[in-house]
């Protein structure tokens, strides 16, 4: 299981590390320290000599592991970034453009091609996230200094082994600060227990091979549980006065039970005829839509321990199947929007004077302390959220005649 991975929106960081005048000596003598270990692990000599001699840390990954997010990202904003029109699109693409791939890989490990292309989509963007740092320098700064160094330790090593074996081009293996890499953003760990070579050429590569990506989302799932062709599970209508504390993942009954308490499908279908286990899932408490979910859903949950992720994915993957959105609204008067709306945004606020860096979708602190500035001006309240209600209101105020000219990038 892959773990210290922020969810993609929890909140940017971006703060330059300065690396302490020691940190440096001591990395080049911890480095020293760690070279029988990793023997013991089976990396070679050669192998750790050629990755890690002259290796420089970057102290800026301590602090990733040490960020708390300021701002938590409501659910309805998660969902709007994570399953707009342009990641259904993209993954409708995909699904033609692999569909061979996707026919094999569901043959071999029976998990279906909207739910493959789904994980992709939401882990790298269907591959044009990878993260930009490193693998061996990042993982080996948190194998010497921070919190959990025997953890990042054993990822280290394994890292050193993927390279050692071959199976990833070193100047390609990049990733986010912690280690997750590639189309799947698999943890070392992980690509060494369920990594796949499905295109033959005795690599497993998830950087550079799609087909081997593919297929290593759906061993993942195969190994976690995944069923082939049962339902994640669907939206719900609850009965009047339905006990919320009966809602969570592991609150699991036989469907047949939430049937008896009045749990009806929205929409037109029957609930599945299904006998296992199902839990209901209030994402946003008893006001906002409710879900049953089965065994698929803790399947695609395990990829990353979060319910908003595994939701997210769960739900691409209906939208890619030619699913709609959700019937029940989110309990909020000002929804999310999508990473389209969000670059307007960014844009509006460009032309507005704030300088907020790059247009790119992705909502940082200046971002944040931009839109602050005008929700006080429009006597919002300044909270600081790029949601629907500060994109309208700029979207008909016309910019003030003193602004400078900004360039609408994209
Ligand atoms: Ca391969």
């Amino acid at each position: 299981m892959k773990t210290l991975r922020p969810l993609m929106l929890a909140g940017s960081l971006l703060a330059t590390a300065t690396l302490p005048a020691l940190a440096a000596d001591d990395f080049s003598a911890c480095l020293a320290g760690l070279r029988k270990d990793a023997a013991a692990s089976g990396v070679s000599g050669a192998t750790y000599e050629r990755f890690t001699g002259g290796l420089e840390p970057d102290m800026s990954v301590v602090e990733s592991l040490d960020y708390q997010p300021e701002f938590r990202t409501p659910i309805w904003d998660y969902l709007a970034a994570l399953v707009d029109d342009e990641r259904i699109a993209d993954g409708r693409a995909m699904l033609v453009q692999w569909a061979d791939t996707l026919k094999a890989v569901e043959a071999r490990f029976g998990v279906d091609a909207a739910t493959v292309v789904a994980v992709w989509g939401v882990e790298s963007n269907y591959g044009r996230n990878f993260g930009k740092r490193p693998l061996v320098t990042s993982l080996a700064t948190l194998s010497c200094f921070g919190r959990r160094q025997n953890y990042f330790r054993g990822e280290f090593f394994t890292t050193l082994k993927i390279l050692q074996e071959g199976h990833v081009a070193p100047e390609h293996l990049n990733g986010s600060w912690a280690g997750a890499f590639g189309h799947t953003q698999f943890m070392p760990s992980t690509f060494m227990r369920v990594a796949v070579d499905f295109d033959g050429d005795g690599r497993r590569d998830l950087v550079d091979s799609v087909p081997d990506a593919l297929a290593s989302t759906a061993n993942y799932l195969a190994r976690a549980g995944w069923r082939s062709g049962e339902p994640w599970g669907y939206e719900v209508r609850l009965p009047q006065g339905f006990d919320a504390n009966l809602a969570g993942r592991k609150k699991r009954r036989p469907l047949a039970e939430w049937v008896a308490m009045g749990v009806t499908r929205i929409g037109d279908q029957p609930m599945a005829p299904h006998d296992g286990p199902a839990a209901v899932l209030l994402p946003a408490g008893a006001e906002g839509p409710a879900f049953l979910v089965f065994r698929n859903f803790d399947a695609i949950y395990s990829y990353n321990a979060a319910e908003s992720y595994a939701l997210a994915i769960a739900h691409l993957s209906d939208r890619l199947r030619g699913g709609g959105e959700f019937i029940t609204p989110w309990p909020t008067d000002d929804a999310g929007i999508s990473r389209a709306e969000r670059r307007e945004l960014q844009t509006l606020l460009l032309t507005r004077g704030h300088d907020i860096g790059e247009v790119d979708g992705m909502i940082g602190s200046r971002t944040r302390e931009a839109i602050k500035v005008e929700q006080t001006g429009l006597g919002f309240e300044a909270n600081g959220r790029a949601g629907r209600k500060i994109l309208d209101a700029l979207r008909r105020q016309p910019p003030p005649a003193t602004a400078p000219d900004a360039n609408p990038a994209r």
